[in-house]
């Protein structure tokens, strides 16, 4: 099939079966299975960051407003990252790994031997139409898959923009790009593959993985939640209401899935903490945030919607105390502060995903853990503490994705770190090495080292450990 037939809107159940086809034969005549043909993709992958980056930049910006600087960070350079640490690290990963025998088996060896599962698919998200879109990618063809991407449609201008560059970066008789939404998204889940990566809300989630299940196709799936940040009296506040702002405002205007969707503090620290991040938020956006440049805009009218109705929902607007200002034609939010929401008011039980902050305040601190697992597990949990013992209690006992201690969102920045959910946030997961392992079949190879007597291995093994043979 040429391009043509994968363009938005023109691609049906018939066009995504031959392009699985194709894709298919590709893999089973070979050629993503070698080193060079690996690296060679990589490589001009990390080349295409550079040539083209502006292109990237304008394209986030076009369908963000997200600011050139946020853009370069957390989307160009950590997709740089993975590929630098994957082409470093890749013939190792590759390599056979040895397994210790024991007398049962002996004598043999044993290794575990990483094998590609074929033609894998990966479904990305708006909100790190980029990132969200290269990384699974990156981790496919480090594993030696075929692989076709869907970015999302909420994207537009970087999907479009992902479609017309990868053409000219990687072998298009193995790596694809299909555009589309729901239709489109649909005719390729109805294909066999032989893995899926979705990264989206936790609904779209359950269809992916309905679909998947039809074939028994192994998913990832990146899901998203409510991701809770404590608060503790015993803190460096100024570095703490920075580190907050910058996981919440500075990435996507709080539309990321690992940004903070709530704080939980005591009730007489709140109001020094309230204090210190109006500071901090006047210092990064000036006094009138709607006008700063550094803040991305919300995605389209949907989305400004769904977030208004969170603030138009229960009343919780009298409890804002800071921020709230909204204009729709330019859709934009304010950073909002709001302070003790009712716990099950809207804003409280869906993913907020946008601007608005709730505090939560409790009497003391180790009550928080209790409201966080009395939730959904989140895809990542925050604390900020002076205090060793609280650190070592909150690790142990709030099941989360992932964890930043006096930090936000630092831990997906690490490739040596597995990115993912658990419960709720998701399951599996992906960056540097677990992306391999993840788009890799891990395949059990035995081999007999030296047949003792006439080869026979169980009756050597039974003599050893005395089993009388019928
Ligand atoms: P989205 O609207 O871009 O949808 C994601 C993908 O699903 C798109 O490619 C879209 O075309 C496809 N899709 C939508 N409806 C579908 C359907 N009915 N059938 C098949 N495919 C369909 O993104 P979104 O869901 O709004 O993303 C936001 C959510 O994703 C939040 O919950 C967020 O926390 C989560 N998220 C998670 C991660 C992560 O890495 N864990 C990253 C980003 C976002």
């Amino acid at each position: 099939m040429d391009g043509d037939g994968e363009r938005k809107g023109e691609f049906d159940g018939k066009a995504a079966a031959e392009l699985v086809g194709e894709l298919r034969q590709s893999f089973w005549n070979g050629k993503t299975r070698s080193y060079d043909w690996r690296t060679d993709q990589l490589r001009s992958l990390a080349r295409m960051l550079v040539e083209k980056e502006k292109d990237i930049i304008d394209a986030l910006h076009e369908d963000l407003g997200k600011p050139e600087m946020e853009s370069f960070i957390h989307e160009i350079s950590l997709a740089k990252d993975g590929c630098a640490r994957t082409l470093k690290e890749l013939k190792s990963w590759m390599k056979p790994q040895k397994v210790s025998t024991s007398i049962t088996t002996f004598p043999s060896s044993a290794e575990i031997v990483s094998e590609p599962l074929g033609v894998v698919l990966v479904i990305s998200a708006w909100n790190y139409p980029f990132l969200l879109s290269l990384e699974p990618v990156v981790g496919a063809i480090a594993a030696g898959n075929a692989v076709v991407l869907k970015p999302s449609e909420i994207a537009p201008a970087t999907s479009s923009l992902l479609k017309r560059l990868l053409p000219g970066y990687v072998d298009s008789s193995s790596i694809r790009v299909v555009e589309g939404g729901v239709p489109e998204t649909t005719a390729l889940l109805d294909q066999k593959w032989d893995k899926i990566i979705y990264t989206g809300n936790s609904k779209v989630g359950r269809i992916v993985m309905a679909a998947a299940a039809k074939h028994l196709t192994p998913v990832v799936l990146e899901l998203g939640g409510k991701c809770p940040v404590v608060v503790d009296s015993k803190v460096d506040l100024d570095v703490a209401t920075k580190r907050i702002a910058v996981g919440k405002w500075g990435c996507n205007n709080g539309q990321a899935c690992i940004s903070p969707d709530y704080i939980i503090t005591e009730r007489e620290f709140a109001p020094k903490l309230i204090e210190a991040m109006k500071s901090t938020l006047e210092i990064f956006y000036g006094k009138d945030p709607m006008a700063s440049k550094d803040l991305s805009r919300i995605v389209n009218s949907n989305h400004f919607k769904r977030i208004s109705k969170l603030l138009d929902s229960d009343k919780v607007s009298e409890k804002i105390v800071h921020g709230g200002q909204r204009d729709e034609q330019a859709l934009k939010i304010s950073p909002t502060l709001l302070l003790d929401v009712p716990q099950d008011s809207l804003i409280m039980t869906e993913e907020i995903f946008g601007p608005l902050l709730p505090i939560i305040t409790v009497d003391d601190i180790h009550q928080s853990f209790d409201i966080i697992n009395s939730r959904p597990k989140p895809l990542a949990a925050y604390l900020f503490t002076k205090d060793k013992k609280l650190e070592e209690k909150f690790v142990r006992g709030v099941s989360a994705g992932g964890m930043s201690i006096n930090e936000t969102v630092l831990h997906i920045t690490n490739p040596g770190l597995p990115f993912g959910g658990v419960g709720e946030s998701g399951m599996g997961a992906y960056h540097g090495k677990f992306s391999f392992d993840t788009f890799s079949h891990k395949k059990a190879k035995s081999r007999l080292l030296k047949a003792l007597v006439n080869g026979d291995i169980i009756g050597i093994i039974l003599a050893l450990i005395g089993w009388p043979r019928a």
